[in-house]
């Protein structure tokens, strides 16, 4: 007979609520005595440049951690918990001290509950531009689908040595040359672009 009951920790999150949802009780099994009764939880669909934030309101208990769903898709859930530690550690710090940073203080935490030192080493790469000249090595990030993603070959070559690049997507490892190939990427990227 089965069961209806869904349950979270064998699950895997496919859509923003649910990995609110995943979140939220991923944190209550995160060893940090903290009041999760003011955390607000939310998922942003364009933020690219941090993994996840927490946002403090002088003179309010309120707190809201903002996850970015394409640091999620990047990282994928296991290595996202780590993240999640981290903001807690962040919420911790703030209801203990009144206010938090990466000190050492962070710092100490971070190292027991094996989480990242700071928020800004995680800024998730879109793209890669790598050099098709094995004897080069250039390769570059790009958080953007900018001209130099969606038209490689076609209008921009190597930074150093002028060779055609390939460009990489990071959250599939799909890859193209050109325009027309990466249309055809693009398409089967489809929802994970
Ligand atoms: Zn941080
Ligand atoms: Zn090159």
């Amino acid at each position: 007979m089965g069961t209806m009951l869904h349950n979270l920790s064998n699950s895997y999150p496919t859509t923003p609520s649910e990995l609110t949802d995943h979140a939220i009780n991923y944190s209550k099994t995160v060893q940090l005595p903290i009041d999760a009764s003011n955390i607000h939880w939310t998922v942003s669909r364009h933020a690219t440049k941090r993994a996840a934030c927490c946002k403090f309101f002088p003179g309010s208990p309120d707190i809201i951690i903002s996850l970015t769903w394409k640091a999620f898709q990047a990282y994928g859930w296991e290595k996202f918990k780590s993240i999640i530690r981290h903001e807690l550690i962040h919420v911790w710090e703030y209801q203990t001290h009144g206010s938090t940073s990466h000190g050492s203080l962070f710092k100490e935490k971070a190292q027991q509950l094996d989480a990242p030192l700071r928020c800004d080493a995680f800024c998730p790469p879109r793209f890669y531009l790598i050099c098709t000249n094995k004897t080069c090595q250039w390769k570059t990030i790009r958080h953007r689908a900018s001209k130099t993603v969606t038209h490689p070959f076609n209008r921009y070559r190597c930074r150093k040595c002028g060779s055609p690049y390939t460009v990489e997507h990071v959250g599939t490892s799909i890859r193209w040359n050109t325009h027309s190939e990466y249309m055809r990427a693009r398409q089967k990227i489809g929802i994970h672009w």
